[in-house]
C-alpha cells in the first residue's frame, strides 16, 4: 500500500497531493506545496503574513498539521 503523503497549502489551508500540486516553493528549509499558482504568488509576495505570530500561531499549527500529515517527515529543501 502506497503511503499517500499529503501536504498542506499554507495560503488556503487545503490538503495538496504533491503529485498534483500546482506550485511549490522553498521556505525556511521546508518544501511548500500550493493548490494553485495564485496561492504561491500570494505566499511569496508576503511570506511573513503567513508565518508571523500575528496570525495566532498559524505557522506553528501549519507545521503541526504538516508533521502529522507526513508522519513526522516534512519535505525539506534548500540543503
Ligand atoms: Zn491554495
Amino acid at each position: 500500500m502506497r503511503n499517500a503523503t499529503r501536504y498542506i497549502d499554507p495560503v488556503c489551508g487545503i490538503e495538496v497531493d504533491p503529485s498534483t500540486a500546482a506550485a511549490t516553493t522553498c521556505y525556511n528549509g521546508i518544501e511548500l506545496y500550493f493548490c494553485a499558482e495564485s496561492c504561491r504568488r500570494r505566499f511569496e509576495a508576503a511570506p511573513q503574513d503567513f508565518v508571523v505570530s500575528e496570525r495566532k500561531g498559524f505557522w506553528r499549527r501549519y507545521l503541526e498539521r504538516l508533521h502529522k500529515a507526513t508522519g513526522g517527515k516534512p519535505p525539506t529543501c534548500g540543503h
